[in-house]
């Protein structure tokens, strides 16, 4: 069998190598460390934001940001249906229930419409929710203007899952930079790693020392071990800051080569009837982390799942975009504000292998087969 080709696997090599040798030798193993205060600035700087907490997850940054914006047992929070779990886990976590709003066509990121028909209904029957939670889907950052002014109007906090979405922007503002806090993710199949970590961005210093405290453990500022409230081990370790910061340094060149894999789908699918690009017409400001294509098998006369397969004989991963959470076992319980976009996005698209770890011949060995399985319909 061929070497397996993931659909976004660690772009790493000897840079991070020399840059985690390097944490090594200077002794700085037990967690904390100068390349873990290193890399908060530099994310920081990068998103424009004043302050950041790295941190042990995503997850890790989304429990924490709700609970430092006062998100309590019993409390709803309003959010993307079309994501990731660990968006709706996180809303869980703090005890609090999701609302799952539904998408906009083009991108699979929250429609400010039905968020707006949502909050308009709950302020009707006198509920207030505790924050807003929406998500940039893919590497696409979600139309904060409209969100953040439904915040406003509605005197909501606005927490953004950026997950996704690091080295994206909206309207030349980068992602991270919206919203009270927004979380990032450094998992091994994001845009660029940690092998495993995330990092929470604020401007609010209040918030950031709160998030800093609950996530080591919380420790009053005294000697002995003192704790007057649960806290949390979810601090980054420095080997892991530096790795991280390897990352980031080429974090441009890691976009652009997913870009150039972005261009190859759509010359492999240009004329192929029924097939469009996911989000391919908002590309401008995408990270282009992964690349998906939806298939309308009325018109292409086969259905996304017959390609995936013919990818897999191959031993080339490819998957369905993300169950919506309103379709998962676990949340069918919770409300649920739907248009039947997510579930389209679900039942057409599946996402092809992007990573920018990917070599040419691997490329050539994908094309070949998207080729071959094109030709025999
Ligand atoms: C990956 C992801 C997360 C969780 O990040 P982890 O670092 O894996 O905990 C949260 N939200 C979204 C949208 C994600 O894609």
């Amino acid at each position: 069998m061929s070497r397996r080709l993931y659909m976004s696997a660690p772009d790493v090599g000897e840079l991070e190598e020399r840059y985690v040798l390097d944490a090594i030798r200077s002794g700085w193993i037990a967690p904390l460390g100068p390349d873990v205060d290193a890399f908060e600035r530099s994310l920081a700087e990068l998103t424009g934001r004043s302050h950041a907490v790295a941190l042990s997850s995503g997850t890790a940054a989304l429990h924490l940001a709700l609970l430092a914006h006062g998100v309590r047992p019993g409390d709803t929070v309003l959010t993307s249906t079309m994501t990731f779990a660990a968006t709706a886990n996180a809303i869980r976590y703090v005890g609090a229930h999701p609302y799952f709003i539904d998408s906009l066509e083009a991108t699979g990121n929250i429609d400010p419409a039905l968020l707006e028909e949502a909050l308009t209904g709950m302020a009707d029957r006198g509920e207030r929710p505790a924050a807003l939670l929406p998500v940039d889907l893919l590497g696409k950052v979600a139309d904060y203007p409209k969100i953040s002014a439904l915040a406003a109007r509605f005197e909501v906090s606005m927490i953004s899952d950026a997950a996704e979405s690091l080295g994206a922007s909206h309207l030349g503002r980068p992602a991270g930079s919206f919203g009270s806090a927004a979380a990032i993710s450094f998992n091994g199949n994001k845009i660029m790693t940690t092998s495993g970590g995330g990092m929470l961005l604020m401007d609010n210093a209040d918030v950031a020392g709160r998030v800093r405290y609950l996530a080591t453990q919380a420790r009053q500022p005294v000697p002995h071990y003192e704790h007057t409230e649960v806290g949390y081990n979810y601090r980054l370790s420095n080997i892991l800051a530096a790795l991280g910061r390897a990352q980031l340094e080429r974090l441009p060149g890691m976009i652009a080569r997913r870009r150039e894999i972005r261009e190859l789908y759509r010359s492999l699918f240009a004329d192929v009837a029924g097939v469009e690009i996911f989000g391919g017409t908002t590309d401008a400001e995408d990270n282009f982390w992964l690349t998906s294509i939806l298939v309308d098998p009325t018109v292409s006369g086969w259905p996304a799942s017959e390609l995936s397969e013919a990818l897999a004989a191959d031993n080339i991963e490819s998957r369905p975009l993300w169950k919506p959470m309103h379709l998962q076992p676990v949340y069918t319980h919770d409300r649920a504000l739907v248009n039947g976009v997510s579930q389209r996005l679900f039942e057409t698209g599946i996402t092809l292998p992007s990573g920018s770890v990917l070599s040419d011949a691997d490329l050539d060995r994908i094309s070949v087969r998207i080729r071959a399985y094109l030709g025999s319909k």
